[in-house]
């Protein structure tokens, strides 16, 4: 937070990945300010290194809404050289997540310095980053105050809604069906949250793919704790983990995503939520729970006069 306070021209804002972008777009409505999203869907954005033509975008910025703990390092490095006076990069994650709560694992080990950075997986984490969000725009632009004030609510009520309809399906699995093994590792503080359990991630911080020993283990693993279904991404698309479920006879599903949104843009579900349901549905229905909940939870938010995903 802090900066200047901006006068007479709307508010520009650059963001990073999409569901960031969407939450963002989502509270900024139809004030005048403008989004522009960094990184395009479907990249990886653990490896994102943005172009140059990105400096452009990031020296107009007012705010730039970043998810940080260390996932677009090569970004926040752009923005910071190119940024103009009074400008402010906001690290949603890093702010609203203690130290204490950083998740460290197979995917992102404790001596790399990278803590898992996937908090906008997790409804709860995503309301706080909603209301930084909030609270960012306000102290950059109280004029529009009332205009965010009221879109952060509907926001929070949808993520609310969607977090009640996770609580119920989450119910109708038993606790040790909510066993997780994903390729790559997005779902942490989700499972924290809901009381699921990652038994694995399969990606190497390296982000190649895993040695024939690992492989051999998480064949082991699988069949030792009975897991029903092995997760892939499809931004990472992995043999190794159809090899791994074959092997060990479960099912192997290959569409989660962790920032590609689904749907066309302008459309309701080509959005954070949208994203979220259609993992956690997946995620239930494979573990052999019943997801109609989820299916049936409302997603819409009236604040979006705009695309839901600016382009
Ligand atoms: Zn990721």
């Amino acid at each position: 937070m802090g900066g200047a306070e901006v006068t007479g021209d709307a508010l520009n804002i650059a963001t990073t990945v999409a569901p960031i972008t969407n939450l963002v777009a989502l509270v900024v409505g139809d004030s005048p300010a403008t989004v522009t999203g960094i990184v395009p869907e479907g990249t990886n954005s653990h490896t994102f290194e943005p172009p140059p033509s990105v400096a452009a975008t990031l020296s107009k910025a007012d705010v730039v809404f970043i998810n940080g703990l260390v996932l677009e390092e090569p970004t926040r490095d752009l923005a910071v050289a190119n940024m103009k006076d009074g400008a402010v990069v906001c690290e949603l994650g890093t702010a609203v997540l203690p130290e204490s709560d950083y998740v460290y694992d197979f995917s992102f080990p404790k001596e790399g310095g990278k803590p898992n950075p996937h908090l906008w997986t997790d409804p709860p984490l995503a309301r706080e980053y909603v209301s930084l969000i909030r609270d960012v725009l306000v102290s950059r632009d109280p004029a529009n105050e009332a205009t965010y004030a009221a879109n952060h609510d509907k926001v929070v009520a949808m993520i609310d809604r969607l977090d009640a309809a996770m609580v119920e399906a989450t119910a109708t699995l038993p606790a040790e069906q909510r066993k997780l093994l994903t390729y790559h590792d997005a779902y942490a503080y989700f499972a924290k949250t809901y009381d699921w359990q990652v038994v694995g991630a399969i990606q190497p911080s390296s982000f190649e793919e895993p040695t024939p020993k690992d492989i051999a283990e998480l064949i082991d693993q699988v069949r030792a704790e009975n897991v029903k279904a092995v997760f892939g991404s499809e931004v990472f698309p992995s043999p190794v983990l159809e090899q791994i479920g074959r092997e060990a006879g479960v099912a192997y599903v290959d569409v989660l995503r962790d920032d590609d949104l689904p749907g066309e843009p302008g459309a309701a579900d080509h959005s954070w939520a949208g994203l979220m349901r259609f993992d956690y549905v997946t995620m239930v229905e494979a573990l052999g729970g019943d997801a109609s909940v989820l299916k049936g939870v409302d997603i819409t938010v009236d604040s979006a006069d705009k695309a839901y995903y600016p382009q």
